[in-house]
């Protein structure tokens, strides 16, 4: 049997090596891989060469700029300019050289900031986005489209993703630009060491957010990916392709502070920083319509977190920067 050859796109990030990690366990798989070196996204003709010398079967589009609330309100040219262009790019050349599979990963921030909740797939465009983040929103939307434009005109079979707060291996542990797990897993970890009274957390920690292991992700993502086109189908409309990703369970973030105090080991106390924004005051996933297809998560807060936290341990002097 020949072997499928399956492009992931961002396999240096967290989804991507989540998604490499679970595919190098299947079968007549042959998984490409293109370092940022060996193959500029943002260059539109290089990304058509790729796809032109490598015959692809599947491409799963994990390739994205990606950051906390503070780095999206500081470069937000950078999110929107680069994640619309290899998402134009990498869809745009898979579907010229006749790659009839993709899978694009989006994000639960396409979803109006006063969605009703748990967000349901239709609430997509049906309202105002959060401002700290609306261009990258913005570009994840527009993938979306492309997803659904190609397969409207062209017929190809080009699916969308949209997890939830995702953290795990991998994740971008930055002090400042780095999402609330992260940020908040390397506060706890040097306050400990430095013996500290205090952590800040920002925010009232009232919001609400749901939080899913990367490794969950990847088998959803890979699920999607393979489920035959008639069940597909059946349980998406036309105008509607993306499916939810998440466990469908949320937490307040003092309540994720405190989970991540006990897996840290800190002893101190949880402070919060009201000067800093709270972002979306809540965002849970409807993930019915995945249940549908015959998926849920299994790794809970506490173990993913812990998972995380020994993998942070192992890896800490060779974060991304
Ligand atoms: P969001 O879900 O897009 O808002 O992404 P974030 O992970 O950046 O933020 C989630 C929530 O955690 C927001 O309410 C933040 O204010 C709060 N938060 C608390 N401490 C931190 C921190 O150190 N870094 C980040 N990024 N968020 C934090």
């Amino acid at each position: 049997m020949v072997n499928k050859r399956i492009f992931v796109a961002g396999h240096r990030g967290m989804v991507g090596s989540a998604i490499v990690r679970q595919l190098s366990q299947c079968d007549n798989v042959e998984i490409i891989t293109r370092t940022r070196n060996e193959l500029d996204l943002l260059n539109q003709q290089a990304v058509n060469d790729f796809f032109a010398n490598e015959r692809i079967d599947e491409v799963y589009l994990a390739a994205a700029k990606v950051g906390g609330i503070h780095a999206n309100n500081t470069y937000p040219a950078d999110f929107i300019y680069e994640n619309l262009i290899m998402e134009c790019n990498i869809i745009h050349a898979a579907h010229s050289n006749d790659v009839q599979h993709l899978l694009f990963l989006g994000s639960s921030c396409i979803y109006p900031k006063l969605a009703e909740q748990p967000m349901t797939e239709a609430a997509l465009l049906t309202g105002t986005l959060e401002e700290t983040n609306e261009p990258y929103a913005i570009a994840k939307i527009a993938g979306i489209k492309l997803c659904e434009s190609y397969n409207r005109q062209y017929g190809r079979d080009y699916r969308s993703v949209m997890p939830t707060n995702l953290y795990g291996e991998n994740d971008n542990f930055h002090p400042d630009n780095s999402h609330v797990i992260p940020a908040l897993m390397r506060r706890f970890h040097e306050a400990k060491l430095n013996n500290d009274k205090e952590v800040v957390v920002w925010g009232t920690g009232t919001p609400m957010r749901e939080f899913l292991f990367v490794d969950d992700m990847a088998a959803a993502s890979i699920h999607v990916m393979e489920l035959d086109n008639e069940t597909y189908q059946a349980n998406t409309q036309p105008m509607l392709s993306h499916i939810n990703v998440g466990t469908g369970v949320d937490c307040t973030i003092r309540e994720m502070a405190e989970t991540m105090a006990k897996v840290v080991g800190f002893k101190g106390d949880v402070a919060f920083d009201s000067t800093k924004p709270d972002g979306t005051p809540r965002k849970l996933m409807d993930v019915s319509r995945l249940a549908d297809l015959g998926w849920r998560y299994s790794v809970n807060l506490e173990d993913g977190l812990t998972h995380t936290y020994q993998w942070f341990l192992a890896n800490q002097n060779n974060f991304r920067k």
